[in-house]
């Protein structure tokens, strides 16, 4: 690829609304625009690098036997309907109506359809145990879309779905799909753990979260130092005696709104200083680690929207606030409430559902609280505090399985596989002849991988100052770089330059390598800046200087040194 043909879409300025580091190096880097809220198109250099995720996702399952398939992102609600989750699945699931009037989802994830195709397709035992994936685009009116493309409302995922005659088998295909997933993220050079997950409200025997360790990460996730046990915090909590297990693992603070006074929270609503709002505010202490109490803050911040908040403006917030989820759509249509209702979650999820009961009060009106409903008067709200004990004990806790202690870091969400067992089949009548002539119900097994979520974690994990680092892989072929080597021709009166760059291009390229030609008319500081920015992991400088001695300057963008090395050299670096 030669740049001057190429869209290098790089911004100097990190755009306001990036939140964390990778979201603001994507933009930056020209990788993705952001659309509107959760919605992001991916410019050429970004759809590279997601093309190459998905190559070695496709790999891994064709491996493994499984058989790729496309589905269709609407599905009619029909069938929604006959697996119950039409209702069930709360507001992140967007439902609309075709022109005659019927009912459809944009699909979240595929079981419904997959299940349907599946009692159409299969007849016996014969055709068993059988896995279909596909990798497409999924959509989720996630309630608050942060973080750039790692929590947006259309994504790309990975989803499998596979069909047996027994659990025995689906125990099989589980292993094998868990051990695919660890091959994907070793290949990918990712620093991950594989931690057992809840099975909540789905039921079924076993499911693992697959999560790429970060700071950054929404999921805290405990693992043990004496034993294999790693689960997420969730489930390491439930299973932990001790219930006041809320571990408060720094995290990098996003778009945390400082809201000390009236005037901030008018600011931050962007309304008049004597508008009526109804708000909640939730005060807690820290607990110092000695025990005692620290500093006040903020926990937590509800704004009743049924009165002058506008649409609008519930948006504002919950794109900088962590939602509370805890009212259901019913619960908050009962209590007259649209889309205003939004908590603010600082920094401790964990614990929300403590401030959750004073809150659901709230807003069913249960309890009046000493609301302030006619201008807002902060020190009054903050007379609603709960002081909530967010001491980390997890943390050095003996684990549940009794060895080793438990440690907690913080994960992002990379993959999940599930064992279904036969809800989705059951209530589709999936059934096939068993080997008795007798119809069994399919067991069944679900597997998602977040295929562009796994570029922002990879970013999360690997960059510096000067932009993005693309992690080292096993095997550079499976490198995610958009390109993994740049030449840059200086500018010069001879001819040479521009053919030695240009015979080395031809070279590396016919070697089956991923370089780029940087011919574009800039100063080569400019190129370097965008090519630091980008993450190419090689550059090679060619300039008459350094030609007279028959050299090339060289960067690996991981050590950041120059060197002057002669062609052997160079490819020897390279390929
Ligand atoms: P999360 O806990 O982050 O909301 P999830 O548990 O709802 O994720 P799954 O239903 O397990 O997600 O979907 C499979 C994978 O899809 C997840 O492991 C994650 O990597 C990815 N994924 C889920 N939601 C999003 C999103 N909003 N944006 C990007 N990727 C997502
Ligand atoms: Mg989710
Ligand atoms: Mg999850
Ligand atoms: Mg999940």
């Amino acid at each position: 690829m030669r740049a001057s043909q190429f869209l290098f879409a790089t911004l100097k300025e990190t755009p306001s609304d990036a939140d964390i580091v990778s979201s603001q190096l994507m933009v930056r880097a020209g990788l993705i625009r952001k659309l509107a809220s959760g919605l992001y198109v991916w410019l050429p250099m970004g759809l590279k690098v997601l093309q190459k995720v998905e190559r070695i996702v496709r790999e891994e399952m064709e491996n493994i036997g499984a058989q790729e398939v496309l589905m269709p992102m609407t599905q009619p609600a029909e069938l929604w309907q006959e697996s119950g989750r039409f209702e069930d699945y709360g507001p992140e699931l967007l439902r609309f109506t075709d022109r005659h009037n019927r009912d459809f989802v944009l699909g979240p994830t595929h079981e419904e359809v997959i299940t349907d195709l599946a009692r159409g397709e299969l007849r016996s035992y014969k055709q068993l145990p059988v896995t279909f994936f596909q990798i497409q685009g999924k959509f989720r009116d996630e309630i608050r879309p942060r973080f750039g493309i790692m929590r947006a409302r259309e994504f790309t995922m990975k989803d499998a779905y596979s069909f047996h005659v027994d659990q025995e088998s689906l125990e099989v295909t589980y292993q094998q799909m868990y051990d695919a997933y660890t091959r994907i993220f070793q290949r990918l050079g990712l620093n991950f753990r594989a931690v057992l997950a809840d099975t909540g409200s789905i039921g079924g025997s076993a499911s693992h979260e697959f999560h790429v360790l970060a700071g950054s990460g929404e999921d805290a996730i405990a693992f043990s130092d004496g034993s294999d046990y790693a689960a997420n915090v969730e489930l390491a909590e439930a299973v932990c005696t001790d219930e006041r297990a809320a571990p408060t693992q720094e995290r990098q603070d996003v778009a945390t709104p400082k809201i000390q006074t009236n005037e901030d929270l008018a600011k931050f609503l962007d309304i008049p200083l004597e508008t009526t709002v109804k708000t909640l505010v939730v005060k807690g202490h820290r607990i110092n680690e000695d025990g005692s109490e620290g500093e006040e803050q903020l926990v937590a911040l509800v704004v009743r929207g049924d009165h002058t908040l506008n649409e609008v403006k519930a948006e504002k917030i919950a794109e900088v606030a962590t939602p509370l989820t805890f009212a259901t759509e019913e619960e908050m249509k009962a209590a007259g409430l649209k889309k205003g209702f939004i908590g603010v979650d600082l920094d401790i999820p964990v614990y929300v559902d403590r401030a959750a009961a004073a809150m659901s009060d709230f807003v069913s009106g249960a309890n009046e609280y000493d609301m302030h409903t006619t201008g807002m008067n902060w020190e009054r709200d903050a007379q609603i505090t709960e002081v909530v004990d967010i001491r980390d004990v997890v943390e050095g806790d003996a684990s549940p399985d009794g060895k080793g202690t438990l440690s907690i870091k913080r994960g992002i969400e990379v993959g999940h596989i599930f064992q279904l067992g036969d809800k989705y089949s059951k209530a589709l009548n999936c059934t096939v002849m068993g080997e008795d002539g007798k119809p069994v119900t399919l067991m069944m097994g679900c597997y998602g991988i977040g295929v562009s979520r796994i570029i922002a974690a990879a970013i999360e994990q690997n960059h510096d100052d000067n932009g993005i680092i693309w992690a080292k892989t096993p095997d550079i072929k499976d490198s995610i770089a958009p390109f993994d080597i740049a030449i840059v021709p200086m500018k010069s009166k001879e001819d040479t330059v521009m053919q030695t760059a240009e015979a080395l291009y031809e070279e590396l390229k016919a070697k089956g390598l991923n370089v780029i030609l940087d011919d574009r008319n800039e100063r080569p500081g400019v190129k370097f800046a965008d090519l630091e920015l980008i993450g190419i992991p090689h550059r090679i400088v060619v300039s008459d200087r350094n030609l007279a001695e028959d050299k090339y300057e060289y960067v690996d963008r991981r050590e950041g040194e120059k060197q002057l090395l002669s062609r052997e050299e160079v490819l020897a670096k390279v390929s």
